[in-house]
C-alpha cells in the first residue's frame, strides 16, 4: 500500500514521466488555442461538440479557467490593446509584469464583472458550464491532483505542480508578455505585438502574434512560408476527423501581372490587402532608399507608425529626415497611405479618387521605387 502511494499504481522511467507532462501540457495548450482562443473568442472555426466538450472538460481539471473570463479578458485585449484598459500590456504594465505576473492579472481581470459581461457573448451557458465548470470551478484540478497521486505517486505531485504553472507561465506570461515586445512583425498593426516563430512552438502557434493581431477572425497563424503554426495543424487533422470546421482566413494578396482597372475592384483588393499593402510599401520602397544611404539609425524606427514613437525615438527619427528630402518624402508618403487606407471617413465610391491624388503626389518626386510601387497598388489581387 505504502509502494502503491510513493511509486503509484503506473510508475514510469524518468523520461516517461517527462514525456507524460510533455504531452498533458501540450493538450492544455491545444485546448487553449483551438477551443478559447480560435473557437469561441475569434469564431474563426466550429468544433464539433464532442471535442469541444473534451476541451473544456481538459480545461476545467488542469486550469480551472471559466470559458467566459477567459475570452471576455482576450476580446477586451484586443479592444483595447497597449492602453490602460489592455488587461495585460508591457506597454502599460512594464514587461516583466506581465511575463511573471502574469496569471495575477488574469485573475485581476476576471473579478472584473463589466468587463466579464461585456465580451462573454456566445461563451457555454449550459447546465454543466453553470453547476461544474462555474459551480465547482477548483474541484476539476483537485481530482486531478488525486488522480495524479494515483498514477504516479509522489512524482505526481510534481507532475501537477507543473500542470498547474503551465498556462501561467506560457500563455499568460509568455504570449501576452513576450508576444508584445519581442521578436518580428510582419505587419504594421496599432500594437506592440510580434511574431516569435519558430522557437514558440511550444504555445501552440500563438508565437505568432503579430499575425493574428493583423488578422484577429483568421483560422491559421501562419502567413509566410518559413513560420509554422501547430495550431492550424490539429486544426487540419480533426478537420480530417470531421470534428472542426474552418470558418476564416486571412486574406491572401497576390499582385498580377496586369493592372486592375475596374475601380471597384481596385478598392475591393487594396482594403482587403492594406496590412500587406503597408508591408510592402516598407519593403521595396522605404528599405531600399534607407538602405542605399547607410543610415545610422535602426530601420524599425522608420518601419513603425509614428503613433507608436516615444518621443526619443521620435526626434531621432525627425533629425535623420530633415537631413534628407528622399527619405523624406518617402516616408511622409507611407504616412499617408496608412491615414488612406484606415480612414473611416473613405467610402468605397471615393477611395480610386482619393488614391488617384496620393499617386500624383508620389510620382512628382521622379523615385523610380515609388513609380513601380504605384503600379504594383493597381496590381493587387485578393485570393
Ligand atoms: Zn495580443
Ligand atoms: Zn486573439
Amino acid at each position: 500500500m505504502i509502494e502503491i502511494f510513493i511509486n503509484g499504481i503506473i510508475p514510469l522511467t524518468t523520461l516517461g514521466y517527462v514525456i507524460y507532462t510533455l504531452a498533458v501540457t501540450h493538450i492544455t495548450i491545444v485546448a487553449i488555442t483551438l477551443y478559447l482562443h480560435r473557437g469561441v473568442c475569434h469564431s474563426a472555426i466550429d468544433i464539433h461538440p464532442i471535442l469541444s466538450h473534451f476541451f473544456r472538460f481538459w480545461l476545467w481539471i488542469t486550469t480551472s479557467m471559466r470559458t467566459a473570463d477567459w475570452v471576455a479578458i482576450h476580446r477586451k485585449h484586443h479592444a483595447k490593446v497597449e492602453t490602460e484598459h489592455d488587461p495585460h500590456s508591457p506597454a502599460f504594465f512594464g514587461i516583466n509584469k506581465v511575463l511573471f505576473q502574469g496569471a495575477d492579472l488574469y485573475h485581476m481581470e476576471k473579478n472584473n464583472k463589466e468587463t466579464i459581461e461585456k465580451y462573454s457573448q456566445n461563451c457555454p451557458t449550459d447546465w454543466i458550464e453553470e453547476k461544474v465548470y462555474t459551480g465547482r470551478n477548483n474541484l476539476g484540478i483537485l481530482i486531478l491532483f488525486i488522480l495524479n497521486i494515483i498514477l504516479f505517486g509522489t512524482v505526481g505531485i510534481i507532475i501537477w505542480s507543473i500542470q498547474m504553472m503551465w498556462t501561467p507561465i506560457f500563455a499568460a506570461g509568455g504570449i501576452n508578455g513576450a508576444g508584445h515586445h519581442w521578436g518580428y512583425r510582419n505587419f504594421n498593426t496599432n500594437d506592440d505585438s510580434t511574431n516569435m516563430s519558430p522557437v514558440g512552438i511550444i504555445i501552440g502557434g500563438e508565437e505568432l502574434h503579430n499575425n493574428h493581431h493583423a488578422y484577429p477572425t483568421a483560422a491559421k497563424f501562419s502567413l509566410r512560408p518559413w513560420e509554422f503554426d501547430i495550431g492550424w495543424m490539429y486544426i487540419k487533422l480533426f478537420g480530417w476527423m470531421g470534428l472542426c470546421r474552418v470558418k476564416r482566413l486571412a486574406p491572401k494578396p497576390v499582385v498580377q501581372n496586369e493592372q486592375n482597372t475596374d475601380s471597384k475592384l481596385i478598392t475591393q483588393s487594396i482594403l482587403q490587402s492594406k496590412l500587406a499593402v503597408i508591408t510592402d510599401y516598407t519593403q521595396k520602397v522605404l528599405k531600399p532608399i534607407y538602405k542605399k544611404e547607410n543610415f545610422h539609425l535602426s530601420f524599425k524606427l522608420l518601419a513603425d507608425h509614428p503613433n507608436r514613437l516615444n518621443q526619443k525615438q521620435e526626434t531621432k527619427v525627425n533629425n535623420l529626415l530633415a537631413k534628407n528630402n528622399k527619405l523624406n518624402a518617402v516616408y511622409n508618403l507611407k504616412n499617408k497611405l496608412h491615414e488612406l487606407l484606415h480612414s473611416r471617413e473613405i467610402k468605397h465610391d471615393n477611395f480610386v479618387e482619393i488614391l488617384n491624388k496620393w499617386s500624383d503626389e508620389a510620382k512628382t518626386h521622379g523615385i523610380e521605387a515609388l513609380d513601380d510601387f504605384i503600379v504594383r497598388l493597381r496590381s493587387y489581387k485578393v485570393i
